[in-house]
């Protein structure tokens, strides 16, 4: 691989994948006597791997796809339009409402998040019955928010 695959195009990057694949299924059975051996080293090493530089996708890497996939950015804004159109009761505000009651501090977390950064979180869920009120909303950093995904304030703290 001459470049970090965040560089890649999609062709490189895809040509790289089936490439690997390719290799990996033709040394199936050394690969798993290696792993077997050497267990306690490679999850060291991932886990170290992980603490540097955390999760695969970057926040540009997923920018960067969003901005190739266009069609699917438009469809999923769609579905996010018409889960609050559906939400039970309806309020309008602002980001900055938000952010400015919540004194730009990540609800989840509790560390400062700018506000360009700050996303508006469900405490209740959308999906799971939650409303699109002031009092469901709290502000949150994307890196909480994406972590907490649907899941109900109960099932967070377990
Ligand atoms: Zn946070």
């Amino acid at each position: 691989m001459s470049q970090p695959w965040a560089l890649q195009t999609p062709e490189q990057h895809e040509r790289h994948r089936l490439a690997t694949k390719k290799y990996n299924d033709s040394h199936k059975a050394e690969r798993r006597a290696y792993y077997d051996a050497n267990k306690a080293s490679i999850s060291a090493y991932w886990k170290k791997h992980y603490e540097e530089h955390g999760p695969r996708i970057s926040p540009e890497g997923r920018r960067r796809w969003w901005r190739a996939n266009p069609d699917k950015n438009t469809a999923a804004v769609q579905r996010r339009r018409a889960r609050i159109q559906a939400s039970p009761v309806l309020e309008r505000f602002t980001r900055h409402e938000i952010y400015v009651r919540d004194g730009g501090i990540c609800q989840i977390c509790r560390q400062p998040v700018t506000e360009k950064a700050s996303v508006q979180d469900h405490i209740y869920p959308l999906s799971r019955g939650g409303e699109h009120t002031r009092a469901n909303i709290q502000l949150a950093c994307r890196s909480c928010n994406s972590h907490k995904r649907d899941k109900l304030p109960e099932e967070l703290v377990a």
